[in-house]
């Protein structure tokens, strides 16, 4: 497989996003191509005055090509926090949101990510240490197109246009949003909560199948902590998180109750 960087042998994937209505006028979006460690989910919501687009990928596929079929009206891109294989493709949209306390690490270079071990940033690293993970030769399997230069790839910069504060409002027109922020995971992480369907996107704040991640260099377990206590008290229907598939309020509560006990 190595020869320098050029991997010759990986094949250009049809496509690079799996979109999979799972009802409601939502799409679950991932990567299938992208090592299971950093695939993480997008979430679009479309609503009759404007779509909206939560996570956007590791930024190695055309999000808004792909989906092109499906954004007929304007988008409204958010990043639920600042982590690269999360907001990766934020870029490709007008309007980018994400809350302040993680605006450093989007817009700046701090967090990004490159696809061989050869250059994985030390912070990567650590966190497949951390994980028991086995480092991967490279974070995928496939390219995005050909001509794709996966030695050169990083996570691309990204402004935001717009900054997100708790309780402020994403209007969709027929449906909308309001912000929870929900520190802890990283500091300005935040979870989208609509009332009237009883939705929470919430990122990797809430994730079903694997711990939730409070150890990482910019989280705060404390601040984690408060955070599920506040989410407890949502009265959620459907959670659709950063990573896995969605679930429900009994499933929340219990992921909620064992991250507690376990920190009491
Ligand atoms: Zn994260
Ligand atoms: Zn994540």
């Amino acid at each position: 497989m190595t020869d320098g960087g050029r991997h010759p042998l990986l094949p250009v994937a049809e496509r690079w996003f799996d979109a999979t209505e799972v009802g409601d006028g939502i799409y679950r979006i991932t990567e299938p191509h992208v090592h299971a460690y950093v695939r993480s989910n997008a979430w679009l919501v479309r609503g009759s005055a404007a779509h909206l687009i939560v996570d956007t990928g590791l930024g190695v596929g055309k999000l808004a090509d792909e989906l092109a079929g499906l954004l007929d009206r304007p988008v409204i891109a958010v990043a639920t926090h600042g982590h690269f294989d999360h907001f990766g493709g934020l870029g490709e949209f007008a309007e980018r949101a994400a809350h302040p306390d993680d605006g450093d690490v989007i817009e700046a270079a701090g967090d990004y990510v490159t696809l061989r071990a050869a250059t994985y940033p030390a912070a990567l690293l650590d966190e497949f240490e951390a994980a028991g993970e086995p480092v991967p030769d490279l974070l995928v399997d496939a390219l995005p197109a050909e001509g794709f230069d996966l030695a050169r790839f990083r996570t691309p910069p990204v402004g935001i246009t717009r900054w997100l504060a708790d309780g402020d409002v994403i209007d969709l027109g027929d449906r909308s949003f309001s912000v929870l922020h929900a520190p802890g995971h990283s500091p300005g992480s935040i979870c989208l909560w609509e009332a009237g369907s009883q939705t929470l996107v919430s990122g990797d704040v809430l994730v079903d199948g694997e711990p939730l991640l409070d150890q990482l260099p910019r989280s705060s377990p404390a601040d984690f902590a408060a955070s599920l206590r506040r989410l407890a008290d949502v009265p959620v229907r459907t959670v659709y998180a950063g990573h896995g598939p969605a679930f429900g309020r009994q499933r929340a509560h219990e992921i909620i109750a064992d991250y507690l006990a376990r920190r009491a």
